[in-house]
């Protein structure tokens, strides 16, 4: 949150506190201003969070997207399991913010591979998944 941004000279804490609220990316909490937070009051991390103000509209298909979450889910979870990061813990709280966007897309076909899954081992019982 301290790295000064070359073409401007401010720290990234300088360009979030000038802004209004946003959420967490971590844990998904609002604040309505960042000002004066050294980090998020909910979860903790210091990590860079979410500013409304640059929350945008894009048109995907959801194949697509299926296929960036599970590609992201998966990478996290390797660089997770080579040190102790906590990748997947974030990328699971962006693909939560999505499902909960199109709830009748993410139950047809879930964007997360290990939640899809799990959907089929309910609907086949007794099906065994092996590498993961
Ligand atoms: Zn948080």
């Amino acid at each position: 949150m301290n790295e000064v941004n070359p073409k401007d000279g401010r720290t990234v804490r300088e360009v979030y506190t000038n802004k209004k609220g946003g959420f967490c990316t971590e844990c998904g909490g609002t604040v309505e201003s960042f000002g004066g937070l050294e980090k998020c009051p909910f979860c903790g991390t210091k990590g860079v969070p979410c500013v409304f103000q640059d929350d945008v509209n894009i048109v995907i298909n959801w194949h697509e997207l299926r296929i960036l979450c599970v590609w992201a889910e998966n990478w996290a979870l390797q660089c997770d399991k080579a040190k102790d990061g906590g990748l997947q813990k974030t990328i699971i709280s962006i693909m939560r913010r999505l499902h909960a966007q199109h709830l009748d897309k993410a139950q047809e076909s879930p964007l997360s591979l290990l939640a899809e899954i799990a959907q089929i081992k309910e609907k086949y019982s007794g099906t065994e998944v092996e590498g993961l």
